[in-house]
């Protein structure tokens, strides 16, 4: 079975994403994260570039315990007219202490000339002398030959001079990358086979950025002409457009392509790897990424819903548990009966036709309102209880009040709470830093008693969007809740004209929720 070779950057290429900035523990916890994935190696980030990386670098030797993986060092090679013994850099990555050293040297003639201000042979020297130099000391090489493609258009003969001179002098990988992120795939394809056809002795990797949105069928087709180690980061991150992102590559090269890449086992971690990462570097997922997004799986045409309860292969690429996701069915107004009895199964709710009906029926009445279950699946799950004659059980709202006082310079607030509970009238009254946690307080306080397992129920999240603004006063806002416990979590929803009343609704359902919940356990 053919293999390919996973090499992460997102800790030194991912890391120049706009908004990414990770300290060298959040580092070390990528680290980790990547390792238990099973990718070949990491690229832990650049010694000497910054006192992040040397601290990380430098913490790696206590501290980080690769099962699988092979952590790199990245840097550049020596500077122009100076022996490889007395350069900083290369010193800084020999400190680094890693058993693998990623070299990143020119390619294109035109830097040469304008950045490094040297000759053509002094180049190559620099590649050449500094991967002898790291060999000399035990160290495994790899070269990353940066501006290559464009290089390469540019001026082949020096292109491949340089990564002659890293193969001579006995650099184990030449990578091919695409700096600029610029070329297409059918450039790449041509590229890639007169290089792989011109040094037959090396072995290759490949390293795309994504400006022109084909980094992951670029690294797919340099595997295709020959190309053994793919560079690239999860949820592709990077500079600009970002790097080619490998978790779109390891599951089509694995799955689609049939080659050996992650251990076939970790395959189903990686959902819950590139979430954990997008948690880490604090960024919200794009839900539409490939294979591990929360959209990537999500159906809502009630076409293709009643279709997918029967046959999900009629409507998946693949079953989403392969890379660790899975289906999701949205409510929304386009979704017709089948789309309801799929989501209501999918929350261990069974219903007939005609109590589907009911649902729907009131949906498309809330929607109309503004109510929107995409993201409730607690009010929806409500909503099916009521259309099969369930009301809730728990309390009997007789009235709320809530006061907001400013006095001497503080804002408080305060909430009365009269609800019948098992029979008996409670009467309770909560402080809150605003109406809305002092309405949560007093409700909380009044079952409390009764019901001492509404303690673990958190309020996790709380969203308020004005809805059709334009009508000044009458403009209705929308509140959307999510509530938790230790192993699940519930959204709800709430419309009203009053922000009061609709966080009210969201709140109360949110606490229902968690009480039925407890019960079920
Ligand atoms: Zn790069």
């Amino acid at each position: 079975m053919q293999t390919v070779e996973i090499y992460d950057t997102t800790l030194r290429d991912g890391t120049q994403q706009e908004g990414i900035s990770l300290t060298a523990t959040d580092k070390l916890a990528v680290a980790r994260l990547l390792d238990d994935l099973g990718v070949t190696y990491i690229e832990g980030g650049w010694p000497g570039a910054n006192p992040k990386d040397d601290e990380f670098f430098a913490r790696a030797k206590n501290e980080l315990t690769l099962k699988d993986a092979t952590l790199v060092a990245f840097g550049s090679t020596r500077r122009a007219n100076r022996r490889p013994e007395d350069d900083e850099q290369l010193a800084a990555l020999v400190a680094a202490e890693t058993d693998v050293v990623c070299l990143v040297g020119k390619a294109w003639s035109y830097h040469v000339e304008h950045a490094l201000r040297t000759t053509p042979d002094e180049a190559v020297a620099m590649v050449a002398e500094s991967v002898s130099y790291l060999r000399s000391l035990g160290r495994r090489v790899f070269f990353d030959a940066e501006h290559f493609f464009d290089g390469y258009r540019s001026d082949p003969d020096f292109a491949l001079a340089v990564l002659r001179g890293a193969v001579d002098a006995g650099a184990e990988r030449l990578v091919l990358c695409d700096t600029n992120g610029g070329f297409l795939s059918h450039e790449v394809e041509r590229v890639v086979g007169e290089v792989t056809d011109a040094l037959p002795e090396a072995t290759f990797g490949c390293h795309f950025h994504n400006d022109t949105g084909v980094a992951v069928a670029n690294s797919l087709l340099s595997v295709r002409m020959g190309v053994t180690q793919v560079q690239g980061c999860v949820n592709g991150y990077g500079e600009r457009t970002g790097n080619a992102d490998l978790c779109s590559i390891i599951p089509n090269l694995t799955l689609k392509m049939g080659i050996e890449t992650i251990p076939p086992d970790r395959l189903s971690r990686l959902t819950t790897v590139s979430h954990h990462l997008a948690e880490i570097v604090n960024l919200t997922l794009d839900p539409h990424l490939p294979y591990v997004g929360t959209s990537a799986f999500t159906h809502k045409a009630g076409l293709h819903t009643s279709a997918l309860a029967r046959r999900s292969d009629a409507y998946e690429h693949l079953p989403p548990d392969a890379v660790g996701n899975s289906t999701r069915v949205v409510v929304s107004e386009l979704a017709g009966r089948s789309t309801v009895l799929a989501k209501a199964r999918a929350s261990g709710l069974e219903m007939t036709d005609g109590e589907a009906q009911l649902v729907v029926d009131r949906i498309k009445e809330l929607e109309h309102e503004g109510y929107q279950f995409e993201a409730a699946d607690g009010s929806f799950e409500l909503l099916v209880l009521e259309a099969k004659g369930w009301t809730q059980p728990f309390f009997d709202l007789e009235s709320y009040r809530v006061f907001v006082e400013h006095r001497g310079g503080e804002v408080v607030a305060e909430a009365t709470v009269k609800v019948h509970v098992g029979g008996e009238r409670v009467v309770t009254t909560a402080e809150g830093d605003g109406p809305v946690g002092a309405l949560d307080r007093a409700l909380r306080a009044a079952l409390e008693p009764t019901f001492p397992q509404i303690g673990d129920i958190r309020l996790t999240d709380y969203r308020v969007r004005d809805l059709d603004s334009t009508d000044g006063t009458a403009a209705r806002v929308r509140v959307l809740c999510t509530h938790s416990n230790v192993d699940d979590a519930w959204g709800t929803i709430g419309v009203h004209q009053n922000i009061i009343d609709a966080s009210w609704k969201a709140v109360s359902e949110g606490l229902i929720l968690g009480l039925l919940r407890a019960d079920a356990r």
